[in-house]
């Protein structure tokens, strides 16, 4: 919670019983139940007469976005992006670019459930800036050929173009977590049940990869 004490001293010649004070003491008045953050809300003349007292005070508490643990999730992964170099995606309220406007460096708070996420623009900004293997790739990925070894629970998929950032899709279905693979050399290595790679027991299986939002071909196994 963040609490707010905030102090009025009356203009010169101006008394409480002035209309436009009493309009503006109903005005602060009226907010209470109007503004959902608000948590507490009092106001009041100053009883003291203690020459620094004000005269009128509005003490208030207000619910703080940053106790909400996936609002702080997204506000650390900014700033940590600031602290990684990037800049803002936008600053324009209302970007009309979709990928400006989705991505987690965009300048105004998203709140919408994503927690610590990253998002399209974020993750070129990052290939932009840390160049690695496979950064910066504008070519797709390339499936060369795919085999799955039940014995040893392992799907080995040899591809060009990928890096640690590469999504596998078997049957149609993007393998996320808990599945994991590994890269070396070419070949990405998945490890899992049949189950837990979406590979059919019986029958064709394909597999894709994509790649900072590039598809390689289909390849049956
Ligand atoms: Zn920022």
């Amino acid at each position: 919670m963040i609490r707010h004490l905030v102090l009025f001293k009356l203009g010169e010649g101006v008394e409480r019983d002035d209309p436009r004070v009493l309009e503006g003491v109903d005005a602060f008045r009226s907010l209470d139940g109007k503004i959902p953050e608000i948590r507490f809300w009092e106001l009041g003349w100053n009883l003291s007469d203690r020459p620094i007292a004000y005269d009128f005070a509005i003490n208030s508490g207000f619910d703080c976005l940053l106790s909400n643990p996936v609002v702080l999730g997204e506000v650390i992964t900014h700033e940590m992006g600031h602290a990684l170099g990037f800049g803002h995606s936008s600053e324009t309220l209302n970007e009309s670019n979709a990928a400006l406007e989705d991505a987690t460096m965009y300048f105004a708070i998203h709140n919408d459930g994503r927690g610590a996420s990253l998002r399209d623009d974020d993750m070129r900004a990052a290939r932009f800036l840390y160049a690695g293997p496979g950064a910066n790739e504008t070519t797709a990925p390339v499936v060369s050929s795919a085999v799955f070894k039940p014995a040893s629970g392992k799907l080995v998929v040899a591809a060009t173009h990928v890096d640690g950032g590469a999504k596998i899709v078997v049957n149609g279905v993007v393998l996320s977590a808990p599945v994991k693979f590994k890269i070396a050399r070419g070949t990405l290595v998945v490890k899992g049940t049949a189950a837990a790679l979406n590979i059919r027991a019986t029958g064709a299986n394909t597999v894709v990869v994509r790649q900072g939002g590039l598809e390689s071909n289909a390849v049956s196994f």
